[in-house]
C-alpha cells in the first residue's frame, strides 16, 4: 500500500490515538497543536513548587466498561488504582455525591434501612405527579422530590450551564445516580484508575513513533491542507470554516487557582451546591494521586461562564439554538474535501476520555479500510447530530 501523508490537528488524545494507529500501518503522520504542550485538555504537568501532579484544564479521571481501550491505555502508562469520591458542601454541611444512603440519613436526620430509604425517596419526596418530565427540573422532582433537588442540583445546574434547570432539557439528567447503600465511588464503571505519571506522559508514550512528528505553537490554516493527502481535524468544527455562520456556543471555566501549605480539604473534589457560592467545585490535585505524598497543595477553585471568542470551549450547549447551527456546519463538512472531523471540538460534542479513544481507534480502522479500497476519506465517521 501506497504511504500517504496525513496531518492531524490537534496533539490531544483523538489526534494521537488516530495518528499513531496510521502510523502502525505504514503512514507518515505530522500533528500540529497552537498550544505549546502536547495532551490538549488532559494535559497534565508537575508544579515546580510543590511537585504535585496538575491537571490543568481540569481534573480527568479514567474511568471505562470497556476493555479494549483500557488496554490500550494501560500499554502507554501505568495505572494504578484511583476511586473518584466526591463531596458537596451545601446548607453548611458535607454530604457525599452522588446521593447516596448516607447523603439522605444525614440530610433527613434519620438512620433508615435501605429498603425504608427507597420507600422514603419515591413514596414521601419524589413529585410523583409529574408523569413525563419535560425538563432537567421536573427530572430531578420526580425522582428525588424538591429537598434534594435544591440543596445539591439546583444551583449546581444554574452555575455550571448559567440557565435554570427548568429551561433545560430532561435527557441531561437521564439516570439520577441515587443509591440505596453507602457505596460513595462516583463513576459506575469496570475500569477506573490513574496514570502514574499523568496523561500527557501517557500521550508522550502514543506520540512517541518514527513515523510521527509533532510540531507545536503551530495554528492549523486551511493551506496546509495542500501539502497532505488527508486532514484529521480535531479543532472546532465552527472555527475550521473561519465561523463564518456564527459560533457554536460552549460553556467555559476559569480556574482561580491557589496553593495551600497542609491538607486543604481532605478529598480531590468538593462541590458547592448552592448558587450563593459563586463557583461550582474546588479541586485539590494532590489527592489525584493518592499514593504521592507532598507536603505543600494546589487548589483550583472552577467557575464556569458562556464562552467568549477568546476562550477556551469546554462543554457544548448542545440546546436547539445550537443545534440549528450545528446542523449548518455540518452541511458544509460534509461538501468539505480531504478532511475528516474528529474529537470533542471537531464534532461537538462531550466526550469522555474513554469514548474518545474508542471513536479514533474506530475511525482509524474505517480511515485504513477506505485507503486500502483507494475510497475517499468522509468527513465525520460518526453522528455529530
Ligand atoms: C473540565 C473537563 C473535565 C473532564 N474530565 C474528564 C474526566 O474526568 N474523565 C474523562 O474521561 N474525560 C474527561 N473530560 C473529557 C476529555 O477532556 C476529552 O475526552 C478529551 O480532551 C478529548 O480529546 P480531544 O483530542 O478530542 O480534544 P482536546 O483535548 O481538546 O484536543 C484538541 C487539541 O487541538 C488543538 N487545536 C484546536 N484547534 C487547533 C488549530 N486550529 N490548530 C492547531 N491546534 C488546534 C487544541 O490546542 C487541543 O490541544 C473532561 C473534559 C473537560 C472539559
Amino acid at each position: 500500500m501506497k504511504t500517504r501523508q496525513f496531518l492531524m490537528v490537534g496533539a490531544g488524545l483523538s489526534g494521537a490515538v488516530i495518528g499513531r494507529e496510521l502510523a502502525e500501518h505504514g503512514h507518515e503522520v505530522t500533528i500540529v497543536d497552537s498550544r505549546s504542550h502536547i495532551g490538549g485538555n488532559c494535559h497534565t504537568e508537575r508544579d515546580a513548587d510543590t511537585d504535585v501532579m496538575v491537571h490543568v484544564y481540569g481534573p480527568h479521571i479514567f474511568h471505562t466498561d470497556d476493555e479494549e481501550v483500557w488496554n490500550y491505555v494501560n500499554r502507554y502508562a501505568n495505572f494504578l488504582p484511583y476511586k473518584n469520591r466526591v463531596k458537596t458542601t451545601s446548607k453548611g454541611q458535607v454530604f457525599s455525591l452522588p446521593v447516596n444512603l448516607h447523603t439522605i440519613n444525614q440530610f433527613f436526620g434519620k438512620t433508615m434501612r435501605p429498603d425504608e430509604a427507597h420507600a422514603f425517596i419515591t413514596q414521601e419526596q419524589a413529585d410523583t405527579s409529574i408523569a413525563d418530565p419535560q425538563s432537567f427540573e421536573e427530572q430531578a422532582m420526580r425522582f428525588v422530590g424538591r429537598d434534594l433537588y435544591e440543596a445539591f442540583f439546583k444551583g449546581y445546574t444554574i452555575k455550571q450551564w448559567g440557565c435554570h434547570p427548568s429551561e433545560l432539557p430532561a435527557s441531561i439528567l437521564k439516570r439520577l445516580p441515587v443509591r440505596f447503600n453507602y457505596d460513595d465511588n462516583y463513576f459506575f464503571h469496570k475500569f477506573q484508575g490513574m496514570p502514574e505519571n499523568g496523561y500527557t506522559d501517557m500521550i508522550a508514550g502514543i506520540l512517541d513513533h518514527p513515523s510521527i512528528t509533532v510540531k507545536l505553537n503551530t495554528t492549523f490554516e486551511r493551506s496546509m491542507s495542500d501539502e497532505f493527502d488527508h486532514v484529521f481535524y480535531s479543532g472546532p468544527l465552527d472555527g475550521y470554516f473561519d465561523y463564518e455562520l456564527g459560533r457554536l456556543g460552549y460553556r467555559t471555566l476559569d480556574f482561580e487557582r491557589f496553593t495551600y501549605d497542609g491538607d486543604y480539604q481532605g478529598c480531590a473534589v468538593m462541590n458547592y451546591g448552592e448558587e450563593k457560592v459563586p463557583y461550582t467545585r474546588i479541586t485539590e490535585h494532590k489527592h489525584f494521586a493518592p499514593w504521592e505524598a507532598h507536603d505543600g497543595s494546589v487548589c483550583y477553585r472552577e467557575f464556569s461562564r458562556a464562552a467568549g471568542p477568546d476562550d477556551i470551549p469546554y462543554y457544548p450547549i448542545r440546546q436547539v439554538k445550537e443545534k440549528a447551527l450545528l446542523n449548518e456546519y455540518v452541511e458544509r463538512a460534509n461538501k468539505a474535501q480531504n478532511v475528516t472531523f474528529v474529537g470533542r471540538l471537531g464534532t461537538y460534542r462531550y466526550l469522555d476520555m474513554d469514548v474518545t479513544i474508542r471513536e479514533s481507534l474506530d475511525t482509524a480502522k474505517a480511515a485504513l479500510e477506505a485507503v486500502s479500497e483507494g475510497k475517499a476519506l468522509t468527513p465525520f465517521f460518526v453522528s455529530v447530530l
